[in-house]
């Protein structure tokens, strides 16, 4: 791993770099290119999911680097209509192929698709590939804490992770509370807002008297919280300033201040909603 990366202990060994690079959105003819510019500005931890269609792209880039592969840190997830125990299994085995990978270090199931209720059958083909050691560690994304009951009342592998949305202005309180007792580590989403939150007069004043930008404030809000973030961007000089992030300090103030920006503002899907 990077050193100068903090990482997450998921438990049996795992260790997650708390700051990884997100790729929703990024055309497959851009991403071996984007990811190869990320491990350049230092990153080694990948988000990528089947639905992103840009697996091939994220393999491509593995494929070309230097790097090692116990250095990287590669997730990928399960499309709601791959949901099922055999189709959960399938749709994993293609993924791994579109990555070019023998494991993938973090399979997450990408919604609970409460409609199609297929999460518990996937959730133990998940178990299956954690025993057949193809991928290190097994989660969830977007599962409130009912669906997370229902997975942790199979007295199996409880998830290691929920991967949410998560900025300071959807600060899930309660789900982090949630997390926090069952042993759960919380993976912000989204964690920038989308960029809708860089001309809060809150982050901008932060972000003068650090002389950081509001975007590096808000990466350091989620790093101080214990958050593992994932932001996006496909511009190099940002993914550079995205990356200095691990100095800065934000004091008690600053945190209270940013506390007040929570308005339960949801940039993406509802996950009770969407199936
Ligand atoms: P982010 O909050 O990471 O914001 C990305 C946007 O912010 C892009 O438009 C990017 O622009 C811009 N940006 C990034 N850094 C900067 C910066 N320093 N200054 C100015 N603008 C900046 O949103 P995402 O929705 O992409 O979420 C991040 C990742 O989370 C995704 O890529 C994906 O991996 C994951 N995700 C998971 C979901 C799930 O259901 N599990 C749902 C949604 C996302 P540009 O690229 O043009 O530079």
């Amino acid at each position: 791993m990077n050193a100068s990366i903090p990482t997450v202990d998921l438990g049996h060994g795992v260790q997650i770099p708390q700051l990884g690079f997100g790729l929703f959105q990024v055309p497959l003819a851009e991403t071996k290119t984007a990811v190869a510019e990320a491990f350049k500005a230092g990153y080694r931890h990948i988000d990528t999911a089947k639905l992103y269609a840009n697996e091939e792209g994220v393999g491509e880039a593995i494929a070309e680097s230097d790097l090692a592969r116990e250095d990287l840190f590669i997730t990928t997830k399960l499309w709601n209509t791959d949901q099922g125990y055999e189709s959960a299994l399938d749709a994993f085995e293609k993924s791994r192929t579109k990555l070019g990978l023998e494991y993938v270090d973090l399979y997450l199931i990408h919604w609970p698709a409460p409609a199609i209720d297929r999460y518990l059958d996937s959730w133990k083909a998940l178990e299956k590939l954690l025993t057949d050691g193809v991928v290190r560690a097994i989660g969830v994304s977007n599962f409130e804490p009912q669906h997370l009951m229902r997975i942790i009342d199979l007295g199996g592998t409880v998830p290691v992770i929920n991967q949410i949305e998560l900025h300071p202005a959807l600060q899930q309180i309660e789900l982090r509370e949630f997390h926090a007792h069952e042993g759960i580590t919380t993976e912000a989403w989204s964690p920038l807002a989308k960029g809708q939150m860089f001309d809060n007069p809150i982050l901008v004043d932060i972000g003068h008297r650090l002389d950081k930008t509001p975007a590096q404030v808000i990466l350091a809000w989620h790093l101080q919280l214990g958050n593992v973030v994932i932001p996006k961007t496909v511009t190099p000089a940002r993914m550079a300033e995205n990356f200095d992030v691990f100095d800065i300090e934000l004091s008690l103030d600053d945190l209270s201040a940013i506390s007040t920006l929570d308005r339960g503002y949801r940039t993406g899907p509802d996950p009770l909603e969407l199936n």
